[in-house]
């Protein structure tokens, strides 16, 4: 599973690096989040998906 975050729809709330910050990293300065897993984890999944799931905008894309 491959993920990317669409900076379109992204409004910086940070939520998906409190759901998963092993994922997620938050840049306090940009106020944006970013991916730092190029292959997410099988174990880390479930996770990844309650972010996707509770990403107000739609920002987290599954590009595999
Ligand atoms: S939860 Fe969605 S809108 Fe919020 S920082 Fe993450 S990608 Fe952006």
């Amino acid at each position: 599973m491959k993920i990317k975050i669409d900076y379109d729809l992204c409004m910086g709330d940070g939520h998906c690096n409190e759901v998963c910050p092993e994922v997620f990293a938050y840049d306090d300065e940009k106020t944006e989040a970013r991916v730092i897993v190029e292959e997410i984890p099988s174990s880390l999944e479930e996770r990844v998906k309650q972010a996707i799931e509770e990403c107000d905008t739609d920002a987290i894309l599954v590009e595999e």
